[in-house]
């Protein structure tokens, strides 16, 4: 057996230790899946093997339509009803109503409460009462992840969050898929390696970061969701008690 194959197997063991250990020590936890080749991976690690984490995906009501049909994939595969979690209808009509549909691209401010909207209230929501929450962030995928570790606490949502996927390499996510099976969103063969919203995501050209299709008329500092911000910042702690610029997808 040669030394990738090793790593690779190592890899994939230490990451159903890791959820094995979510099942049995954190419940109720639960993935956040962007439905993303990621969220992929470790869906197929959960439902397999019938762990108790709940799944959930933020459906923003901007989400292309091969994203969408990722849930009914993932029924008709692992008989398993993703739970969507939807924006306030109010506050997306405000929103709109005052600065417009795609107001998004005006301003870096003008994103980040669209986002604040349609992912961050649903994500504090999914997230209620949880005693973790699970990731497919990847050290790799971006400068803003380069401090990510598999175990984290949360401080802004006062939990342990989990990113089992922090220490694999694009070439393992997609090694796992191809080797398992495990169905995964099209828009991936089309140049999407990152997917998000369907009006601030792009595919990317061959060289390019694996992010830089995500909200590619910003700065790349600029380019996380807010997700994890506390008190409205970007925070970063270093070592095991670690929030970190990030989002869900
Ligand atoms: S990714 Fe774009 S459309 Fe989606 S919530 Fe953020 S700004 Fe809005």
């Amino acid at each position: 057996m040669s030394d990738n194959q090793v790593n690779f197997e190592r890899l994939v063991a230490d990451t159903r230790a890791t959820l094995g250990r979510i099942a049995t020590e954190f419940t109720p936890a639960v993935l956040a899946s962007s439905l993303a080749a990621e969220d992929m991976v470790l869906t197929d690690m959960i439902l397999r093997p019938g762990l108790p984490i709940g799944i959930f995906t933020l459906e923003t009501g901007r989400l292309h339509k091969e994203t969408l049909q990722m849930v009914e994939r993932i029924k008709q595969t692992y008989a398993y009803d993703v739970e969507l979690f939807k924006p306030e209808t109010e506050a997306v009509d405000a929103y709109v109503k005052a600065n417009g549909l795609n107001a998004f691209y005006d301003s870096v401010d003008m994103r980040k409460e669209c986002c604040r909207i349609r992912k961050v209230e649903p994500l504090n929501r999914a997230l209620a009462g949880k005693k973790a929450w699970v990731t497919g962030q990847r050290r790799a995928q971006s400068t803003t992840r380069a401090e990510l570790h598999v175990q984290e606490d949360d401080a802004a949502h006062g939990m342990v969050k989990f990113n089992p996927l922090a220490d694999w390499s694009e070439d393992d996510v997609w090694r796992y898929i191809r080797e398992n099976d495990v169905p995964y969103n099209p828009l991936h063969d089309k140049g999407y390696p990152s997917i998000g919203c369907e009006p601030c995501t792009r595919a990317i050209q061959p060289g390019e970061d694996i992010r830089a299709g995500r909200w590619w008329w910003e700065n790349a500092d600029t380019k996380e969701c807010g997700l994890h911000l506390v008190d409205g910042k970007l925070v970063r702690i270093s070592a095991k008690a670690n929030v970190t610029e990030g989002n869900v997808k």
